[in-house]
């Protein structure tokens, strides 16, 4: 079973790293035929509307529309976040932390109360969470990780550490070993 990366820009060599730590195998995916060898896929932070772009002359924003509807498993970081906000039911904002605190670190508090060092870059800020939104991850009370059945999302860069938690986290929704609380 191979993981994608999203390798249009980014940090993709932290993320592949980060999954390859995990003990994941990794693929980039760039064009549709790559997504077509994954069984999961994440998208990075670097810049969304460059990303979105570079997606849509490929069709890959349609084949990753399809297989996120097939209920792939997919993960955002930050920009990769922003991508995922049209299929879940919540609402974000592009750079949203004032320009003082454009990119900061904070230990925040991850799986019902751990402490995590997140790391912030130009980060949105995820507004609004309905109902069917299980909040993996606040700070203060900011939501910054989140997920929906099937999609992973979280406003910081855990590729940017090197603390594995929510790779594995990840790697392990993929496997169904963490059901979402509100399926
Ligand atoms: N500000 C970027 C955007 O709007 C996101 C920044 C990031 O991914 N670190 O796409």
């Amino acid at each position: 079973m191979k993981i994608g990366v999203l390798a249009i820009q980014g940090s993709v060599k932290e993320h592949k790293a980060a999954l390859a730590a995990c003990g994941a195998e990794v693929l980039e995916v760039r064009v549709p035929d790559d997504l077509t060898r994954v069984a999961a896929l994440v998208i990075p932070g670097g810049e969304s509307t460059t990303i979105r772009k570079l997606m849509k002359l490929t069709g890959l924003d349609k084949a990753l529309a399809d297989r996120i509807r097939g209920g792939m498993p997919v993960y955002g970081t930050c920009a990769g976040a922003i991508l995922l906000e049209d299929f879940m039911d919540i609402e974000v904002e592009r750079n949203a932390y004032g320009r003082q605190m454009d990119s900061f670190e904070a230990e925040i508090k991850i799986f019902k109360g751990k402490s995590f060092n997140a790391i912030f870059i130009r980060a949105p800020k995820i507004l609004k969470t309905s109902k069917g939104v299980e909040i993996l991850a606040k700070y203060g009370k900011e939501v910054i990780m989140c997920r929906q059945g099937n999609i992973l999302v979280s406003s910081f860069h855990p590729e940017l550490t090197s603390d594995l938690r929510v790779h594995k986290y990840f790697l392990k929704m993929i496997d169904g070993q963490v059901p979402s609380e509100k399926c």
